[in-house]
């Protein structure tokens, strides 16, 4: 038994990505990184890996706040966070507003494999990566045309407001995966919000906000990072499970309504260790997909 979910972040979701192309090109890349965690996965390989691999699907796909094609803070610049963990071995991995590095998962997956550190932030992240290896992309690579028009929209109604995927185009990616052997991972990645100042760093590349897993549990949050970070959301999902044995699915509904209340929106997927499975949402809607062992993908974006 394995399975995966993913997501593509939670906001607004405008009529026109519902039908046609538009529509055919997001469910594309949704399917594509479920195949790229599954291929993993069906050859008995561990659920961290099948996470980063989906998760690196969606950070090269222009189309997703993650990697090239992320939103740019208030003075026109990308700033990368990311963040893996592994839930066998309570190991874990992040960056945050990394500018230099193609794919931020990987960096995420090299501080955990090669650094004694959980988290690395700016130039010293970067440097750590390229020292590692991984690819470099100049900030052409990540800057798309949307992008810019999204900013410029952006500040010409509010110089201050930032926006959670406001274009309708799809937002922060993420992967939780239960490997054949019961190990449970988490990957998730975003350029976070659009018009954010320079140096915010949302949840995503927090372990226990954004990301998390243990033996029981894998989350991987979306949203409004400042919220999901005073709730310690993807942690607070896990402690539901260990103290209060709720299961996953209700567990992550008290979560989200608890992060609703407060007036935070979003939503989260999350996979426990029975391949049991939750993700809810209280925006519009959420790009999501989910695949179990022999069963067919499936692909969702609104309610
Ligand atoms: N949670 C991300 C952040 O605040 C944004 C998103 O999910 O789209 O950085």
């Amino acid at each position: 038994m394995y399975a995966i979910l993913i997501h593509g972040g939670a906001g607004v979701v405008r009529p026109e990505a519902m039908r046609g192309a538009d529509l055919r090109r997001r469910e594309a890349a949704l399917r594509a990184a479920l195949a790229a965690g599954e291929a993993v996965l069906a050859v008995g390989g561990a659920a961290l890996d099948a996470a980063q691999a989906a998760v690196l699907v969606l950070e090269d796909d222009p189309g997703f706040n993650a990697g090239r094609g992320a939103v740019l803070t208030r003075d026109g610049r990308v700033e990368l966070d990311a963040a893996v963990m592994d839930g066998r071995s309570g190991r874990a991995g992040a960056v945050a507003g990394v500018r230099r590095l193609k794919n931020p998962v990987l960096a995420a997956r090299a501080v955990l494999e090669a650094s004694p550190h959980v988290l690395l932030v700016g130039a010293g992240a970067d440097a750590f990566g390229l020292a590692q290896g991984l690819a470099p992309a100049p900030p052409r690579w990540f800057r798309t045309a949307a992008r810019v028009r999204q900013l410029a929209a952006l500040r010409a109604a509010d110089p201050a407001a930032t926006a959670l995927d406001h274009d309708g185009k799809h937002g922060t990616v993420g992967a939780v995966a239960l490997d054949a052997h019961g190990g449970l991972a988490a990957a998730t990645s975003t350029g976070g919000v659009a018009n954010k100042l320079r140096g915010r760093v949302g949840d995503s590349p927090l372990i226990g906000a954004g990301t998390y897993a243990d033996a029981r549990v894998a989350v991987s949050c979306t949203g409004q990072g400042e919220a999901f970070i005073r709730a310690v959301a993807a942690h607070a999902l896990a402690a539901r499970l260990r103290y209060t044995g709720q299961d996953v699915e209700a567990a992550a509904a008290a979560v989200l309504a608890e992060i609703g209340a407060a007036g935070g929106d979003g939503g989260l997927i999350a996979l426990d260790a029975q391949g049991s499975a939750a993700l809810p949402f209280n925006t519009a809607g959420m790009y999501r997909g989910w695949l179990r062992a022999g069963e067919a993908a499936q692909i969702r974006i609104g309610p």
